[in-house]
């Protein structure tokens, strides 16, 4: 396994639309290996393809962190059917350090997505699960939590926003 570079608001990748993933092999289930390893390594809760510039429908979540019984998952072609609830929890992302800002999310989802074998798996979320199930989504349509902040609360974290950008500007 190895320990994957996460790449940081500016980056182009982290804009684009992920692609559905046809191959339920041994490649994948080594990628879901690595992605496991580098959200760990940096304590993140959940960390989707996009960061690691790689556009294919899959993320993880550690979900030990947020229920001990619970183990980590890998969610591939993930949709979202149904949404339930409004919630304004602070959010925070790998892709974006040292930022956290409320957002506002449904509380209850229900969610289709297959796992590392391939199978399709229908459940209902809720809560910090359903959270961070919206928010690695998100990563794989480009879009990123800073996108859904107001936009008062978007304009004074701006300065920031183009400090971690600025890595990008000169390349
Ligand atoms: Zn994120």
């Amino acid at each position: 396994m190895a320990i994957l570079p996460i790449i940081k608001i500016g980056h182009p990748t982290l804009r684009k639309t992920a692609k559905k993933v046809q191959k339920f092999d041994k490649e994948l289930e080594k990628f879901v290996g690595d992605l496991t390893e580098t959200m760990r390594f940096n304590e993140g809760i959940g960390l989707a393809a996009t960061q690691v510039e790689v556009e294919k429908q899959v993320f993880v979540i550690d979900k030990g962190l947020i229920n001990e019984e619970w183990e980590l998952q890998a969610y591939i072609n993930p949709i979202i059917i149904e949404s339930e609830g409004m919630e304004n929890v602070e959010e925070g992302c790998l892709s974006i350090p040292g930022v956290r800002a409320d957002v506002e999310r449904p509380f209850q989802i229900r969610v289709r997505y297959q796992d590392i074998k391939g199978k399709v798996i229908d459940e209902t979320l809720e809560g910090l699960l359903a959270r961070v199930f919206q928010h690695e989504y998100d990563h794989l349509n480009g879009v990123l939590f800073v996108d859904r902040i107001p936009q008062l609360t978007r304009k004074l974290l701006e300065p920031q926003l183009k400090e971690i950008e600025g890595e990008y500007t000169y390349r």
